[in-house]
């Protein structure tokens, strides 16, 4: 399989980010209002979308949307046209959307399959890094104001004495599928708490500070299934703006069938088949979220026997 067809939903976006123009302040304005230049208009975490799907504004709408927004970033460049997104999050959903010229609010997640992957990825970028502006608005150090630079990638703190720098963050979690022991051709799938009553998906867990992404995986599995796990293998990562997420995916190893889940978390935990999981996909019941890194892990490894 090459590597397009292999590119997650919200990743592999063909659109330059250019990163130089960051500090190119003089462009990056010139950009803004060139003829050919698009803006993206997002309201509070949501695309705003006409007959066509999520609206890209330019000329005059874009001037009017810019002079309403909270902030206006750069996100890149699509061949020589520059793509900007702006946040009309302030405004009251009705207002955000006739101002765009728009008929609704949308969230990207129930229209990817319908759009091309490089628009849900630039929208999914789009969303990720205004909502992050929106957080932080403050110094997290002296508490002063921060403003947007860069093109809308960083934000500087105003007191003087200060001026800390401030950077998006990105929140890292690791989603496993961990095998039974002796090549039995079984994986651990968990019922989640929340979760509708026969969903089952792979068993997942945001990385902690000073650990490595193997590290979570052998403490996510044993907290949240009583499992050892070895043999932790890499197998891919999406991009998860929601809203910042990085989804790193692997594959591991028990020691042992045994399973202990906590009850709160996780509800179950037990061994599927890949005989088992073809059933449920045959009945309907799906391997995961379409669009997620989950699906993916638990597709591949039912290819392979
Ligand atoms: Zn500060």
């Amino acid at each position: 399989m090459d590597t397009a067809e292999r590119v997650l939903a919200y990743g592999g976006g063909s659109l330059d980010r250019a990163g130089p123009l960051r500090t190119d302040p003089t462009r990056l304005g010139a950009l803004l209002t060139e003829a050919t230049s698009v803006l993206l208009p997002i309201w509070r975490d949501r695309c705003l979308v006409d007959g066509h799907g999520p609206v890209r504004l330019s000329a005059e709408r874009a001037a009017l949307v810019r002079s309403a927004a909270g902030e206006t970033v750069f996100l890149g460049l699509d061949g020589e046209t520059a793509v900007f997104a702006a946040d009309l999050s302030a405004l009251p959903e009705r207002s955000a959307v006739e101002m765009a010229g728009a008929v609704r609010s949308v969230d990207v997640r129930a229209l990817v399959g319908r759009l091309e992957p490089g628009d849900a990825a630039v929208q999914a970028y789009a969303r990720g890094l205004l909502h992050w502006h929106r957080q932080q608005r403050f110094c997290g150090t002296c508490g002063a104001p921060a403003v947007a630079g860069g093109g809308g990638h960083l934000r500087t703190c105003t007191d003087t004495e200060c001026g800390r720098l401030l950077f998006p963050r990105i929140e890292p979690a690791v989603i496993v599928l961990v095998e039974a022991p002796g090549r039995s051709g079984r994986c651990l799938l968990a019922r989640h708490a929340g979760a509708a009553e026969d969903a089952y998906s792979t068993l997942a867990g945001f990385v902690e500070i000073g650990e490595s992404l193997e590290d979570a995986v052998r403490r996510e599995m044993g907290e949240e299934a009583g499992v050892t796990v070895t043999d932790v293998s890499y197998q891919g990562s999406q991009a998860w703006p929601f809203p910042a997420g990085l989804m790193v995916g692997f594959r591991a190893t028990a020691t042992s069938d045994e399973v202990l889940v906590d009850g709160e978390e996780l509800l179950e935990a037990r061994w599927f088949t890949r005989a088992e999981l073809r059933d449920r996909a045959a009945s309907g019941r799906p391997l995961g979220r379409a669009d997620s890194i989950d699906h993916r892990l638990l597709t591949d490894w039912l290819a392979e026997g």
